[in-house]
């Protein structure tokens, strides 16, 4: 039985949280990587499918945790096909994670501020939030682009905390990736936790090692 996490409330007052795969279903994301590009990108450009994702899969796998990882321009520009044109063909499956909205609810009733903090690229965010009604009920979306540091990197987390002026010691943090965990661990995050069921047509992480829920319905209190 996945357990309800106990947090302090009274002892928080700003809460982070990354978009995908924490308020948002990374099924999208890897349905659109691991299956519709391939296929979209052999109607393109032709080639055989299994081969063009295999190679694909490979390229893409080679900038994990790099900034051009979440460079959509980057992508579109190296593989000569448009990255978003080919996202908003499925866009219907950008979809917030279960109790995404009952999390955001309670967390505005209880008077928290509230903010997006995401490696992904500006034109994702804005495709994303196009398609759900979620970008009002935060303060910013801050795209980790801006500070030219993903959020796996240590030299993000001084930089956020300047540009926002939160208190890490009263500050929550979720994220579904563990190298981002440990950087938000490191960088004195009260409460970091990590998200277990981040794609809904996935499998679950375990997250051992973190404080971890399977989605943020789990930290509104009972
Ligand atoms: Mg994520």
């Amino acid at each position: 039985m996945p357990q309800q996490s106990t947090i302090d409330w009274n002892s928080i007052d700003t809460v982070l949280l990354d978009m995908d795969g924490t308020l948002l279903d990374l099924n999208f994301d890897n349905y659109f990587w691991m299956t519709h590009l391939p296929k979209r990108y052999c109607d393109i450009h032709g080639g055989d499918r299994d081969q063009v994702r295999m190679q694909l899969y490979e390229k893409i796998m080679s900038e994990k945790g790099n900034q051009r990882w979440y460079d959509l321009t980057y992508w579109s520009n190296h593989l000569e096909v448009d990255i978003n044109a080919l996202k908003c063909e499925i866009q219907h499956l950008i979809q917030p994670l279960p109790y995404t909205q009952k999390f955001i609810q309670f967390a505005q009733e209880a008077g928290k501020k509230l903010y997006i903090v995401t490696n992904a690229h500006i034109d994702g965010v804005e495709i994303k939030m196009g398609q759900v009604d979620l970008a009002r009920h935060f303060e910013r979306i801050v795209v980790a682009f801006e500070y030219d540091e993903p959020k796996e990197s240590d030299a993000f987390w001084p930089l956020l905390q300047q540009d926002l002026g939160y208190d890490p010691r009263r500050t929550l943090f979720a994220d579904d990736n563990t190298a981002v965990l440990a950087a938000a661990e490191r960088a004195g995050i009260a409460e970091v936790i990590g998200m277990r069921c981040p794609d809904s047509k996935g499998t679950r992480n375990e997250l051992t090692g973190h404080k971890a829920v399977d989605n943020l319905g789990f930290l509104v209190p009972q």
